[in-house]
């Protein structure tokens, strides 16, 4: 089992990370620690380091947080990303919130630096670790003309089974699901059918757990691969083996 997405980095975490990780470990084979600006992506590489082999770092800029970000700000995440691409399992999280985000000029700013980001990703040939929310067709229209990204992952999709067909139409395309698939019945319908060979499993810890006021943790992606299993009614086992078989191949876990 492997949590894909996730930021225990987070202050959340700094009086139990240890007790988190070693639950973490007794449970998963791996976790995959998204970065979300500059200094995140520090810890993510830090984390990975003494957790060798058990975490493994994707280096991104959040688009909620990119926005605001002056260029020379994003320049040197990007820099940072380049220097370390032999290090790290994708880019991301990067893309697009227009969830939270509904002014016009501040979702332009969000795609133009999403872009920026993806022509890494295409150029250097890394996977591409998305948040999309309420523009999962916009991102899939423009992923699609960049060829050379390896894979591209839809962190805890939440788009239409429309778009989702869509992007099952690619082999090296995935969409990963949350422990929000215990509760969220969107997320349950989508579950149910959309085939485990693109399915990834994540918590998105600290978030996302089975109640607001609890704090989510990386060991509770198995919640998600159990819930899973009973939406397609299938073996717990298999939704287990095609899932981490799955992360193993797009994040390069050993
Ligand atoms: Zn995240």
């Amino acid at each position: 089992m492997i949590d894909t997405h996730c930021h225990i980095d987070f202050p959340e975490y700094d009086k139990d990370r240890d007790q988190v990780i070693k639950r973490a470990k007794n449970t998963l084979d791996a976790v995959v620690l998204s970065g979300t600006n500059y200094e995140a992506n520090i810890g993510a590489l830090k984390y990975a380091k003494e957790e060798k082999g058990f975490i493994y770092p994707s280096l991104g800029f959040h688009p909620v947080t990119s926005q605001n970000a002056t260029i020379e700000e994003r320049k040197s995440v990007q820099k940072h990303i380049i220097e370390n691409k032999k290090n790290i399992s994708a880019i991301g999280e990067v893309g697009m919130d227009y969830f939270f985000v509904k002014d016009k000029a501040l979702r332009q700013k969000q795609k133009e630096i999403f872009l920026s980001f993806i022509e890494i990703a295409n150029q250097e040939q890394i996977p591409l670790l998305m948040h999309v929310r309420d523009a999962d067709k916009k991102a899939l229209n423009i992923i699609l003309d960049y060829e050379d990204i390896p894979y591209v992952i839809f962190h805890c999709y939440s788009g239409s089974l429309k778009t989702a067909r869509r992007i099952m139409e690619h082999e090296n395309y995935f969409m990963s699901f949350s422990t929000m698939v215990c509760y969220s019945k969107q997320h349950q319908d989508l579950a149910s059918q959309i085939p485990i060979d693109h399915m990834l499993t994540e918590t998105d810890s600290p978030y996302l757990a089975m109640t607001k006021e609890e704090r989510n943790e990386p060991s509770n992606v198995k919640l998600a691969v159990k819930k899973i299993a009973e939406l397609q009614n299938i073996d717990i086992e298999n939704v287990d083996k095609v899932t981490t078989n799955n992360a193993k191949k797009v994040f390069k876990i050993k």
